[in-house]
């Protein structure tokens, strides 16, 4: 489970910066998707050997007006998940009451806050020191987010307080592991019964659970697979409320732990805004991707073509996902996805072969050039594999740094074609000689 550090402060202390900075690494993969813009609130940080989740929780201080309230309460699911808060104030403005007020919630959360002085750039910190010592929350730490001057004190300093995640080993899923994910009442829920009910799953004794989700490992066909159901600890607190405790992060979680993801739209309702943020994210993780237009059933003629449309305006950037629609309620197509399930891990997992992929991509330069930059064609002369789930296609050459974003694009579909890679996403690295 990855830890989750949550940004909380007023307006205009620098959390986004701060969040901007510490998932710059993104950006890449996300320029090379149209139609997909960045998530500005949920991200990953690598640090050295430290991995987790952070959290923008954007405008805690605001008077609730102009939020949502889905996104409000996103805020306090966030603050209650989070492992550590940072919490920013701004060090050219000094304390201000906002500040206090939100200082007071704080302490009566009991989870580590860490006082952080944004803007330190051209201050004294020792001028402004004692203001925020008054706060009560231990020693500051100053940072200049726009610079990332302290950042990696700032983490460093955190280590002792986050778990530890042992990214790969930590009790891995048993087989092919397996997510559903999707917004409240889409259908997650039934849609994991109906696939434990299926009459040829056998359901080992005892799922596991964690603090967010279940895992249920089961068999079929000979084959083992187990299901990481998001919507579970509502089930079992039996809950019958409708608004349930919905969190991306766990949603997060449960997608980071998979290797395939079957994303759930309620059909019935169409693509909404939410989805399509929440694609994004599943993107960012390179998992392989079923998307299933549930709630097919009892759907008009016009319904069904309208969220076709919908499919191709608003997600162009999961275009490699398998669509299916579906019923949870009544089953048709639920017995289906196992086998796209398998085939679609097959392809996740797929072995390329340094020839293999240094003639596609020679068949690919053929078919069309790299573009010219100061006068010199960009080279692009071998290529190899770097990784599984999603396939990593290594790209060796001269100014690949130059290349575009369109052709960058050109290279993944030629790739994903010849290799009839199917539902997932394809990850091209380049590597040019200093
Ligand atoms: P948020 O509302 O808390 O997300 O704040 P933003 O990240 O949008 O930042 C608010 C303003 O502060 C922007 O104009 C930033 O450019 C500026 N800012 C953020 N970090 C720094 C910093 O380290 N130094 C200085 N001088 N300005 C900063
Ligand atoms: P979750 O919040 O995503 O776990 O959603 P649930 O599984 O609790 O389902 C929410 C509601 O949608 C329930 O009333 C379900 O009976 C209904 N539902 C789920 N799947 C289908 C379906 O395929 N067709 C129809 N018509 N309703 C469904």
């Amino acid at each position: 489970m990855l830890p989750v550090i949550a940004l909380v402060g007023r307006p205009n202390v620098g959390k986004s910066t701060l969040f901007n900075y510490l998932t710059r690494t993104r950006e890449a993969l996300v320029a090379d998707y149209p139609g997909l813009t960045r998530d500005r609130q949920y991200g990953r940080i690598k640090h050295g050997d430290m991995a987790c989740l952070v959290v923008d929780t954007g405008g805690i201080a605001d008077d609730a007006e102009g939020i949502d309230s889905f996104s409000r309460k996103q805020v306090q699911v966030a603050l209650e998940e989070a492992d550590v808060v940072f919490f920013l104030v701004d060090a050219r403005e000094g304390l201000s009451a906002s500040d206090e007020v939100i200082a007071g919630s704080l302490r009566k959360l009991g989870k580590p806050v860490v006082l952080v002085v944004n803007k330190i750039d051209g201050i004294d910190a020792n001028t402004v020191a004692a203001d925020f010592h008054a706060l009560a929350l231990g020693d500051p730490v100053y940072i200049a987010a726009a610079h990332g001057r302290g950042v990696p004190d700032l983490l460093g300093g955190i280590r002792h307080l986050l778990p530890k995640v042992e990214l790969e080993a930590e009790a891995a899923p048993k087989g092919i592991s397996i997510a559903v994910v999707g917004r409240p009442n889409v259908g997650k829920s039934t849609l994991v019964n109906r696939l434990l009910g299926e009459e040829r799953v056998v359901v080992f004794d005892e799922p596991g659970t964690t603090r967010d989700s279940i895992y249920i490992p089961f068999e079929r066909g000979g084959k083992t697979f187990t299901l990481i159901d998001t919507a579970g600890m509502r089930r079992r607190a039996k809950i019958a409320e409708t608004v349930e405790k919905f969190s991306v992060i766990k949603s997060l979680q449960a997608i980071e732990k998979s290797n395939v993801v079957i994303y759930l739209i309620d059909a019935s309702e169409g693509v909404t805004d939410q989805d399509a943020h929440l694609l994004g994210l599943v993107l960012e993780t390179g998992r392989a991707l079923i998307i299933g237009l549930n709630k097919w059933d009892g759907l008009s003629i016009e319904q069904k073509e309208t969220v076709r449309r919908q499919l191709d305006l608003k997600l162009p950037f999961v275009d490699f996902a398998e669509k299916h629609p579906i019923s949870a309620l009544h089953g048709s197509g639920v017995g289906k996805l196992f086998d796209v399930v398998q085939s679609l891990y097959d392809a996740a997992m797929l072995d390329m072969s340094t020839p293999l992929l240094t003639r596609i991509l020679k068949e690919a330069t053929d078919t069309h050039q790299p573009p010219m930059v100061n006068n010199r064609r960009i080279k692009l002369k071998y290529a190899h594999q770097g990784g599984r789930n999603p396939p990593i296609v290594v790209i060796h050459g001269v100014q690949t740094d130059a290349l575009p974003n369109s052709y960058k694009r050109f290279l993944m579909n030629y790739f994903r074609d010849r290799l009839q890679l199917r539902g997932t996403p394809i990850k091209l690295e380049f590597k040019s000689p200093a």
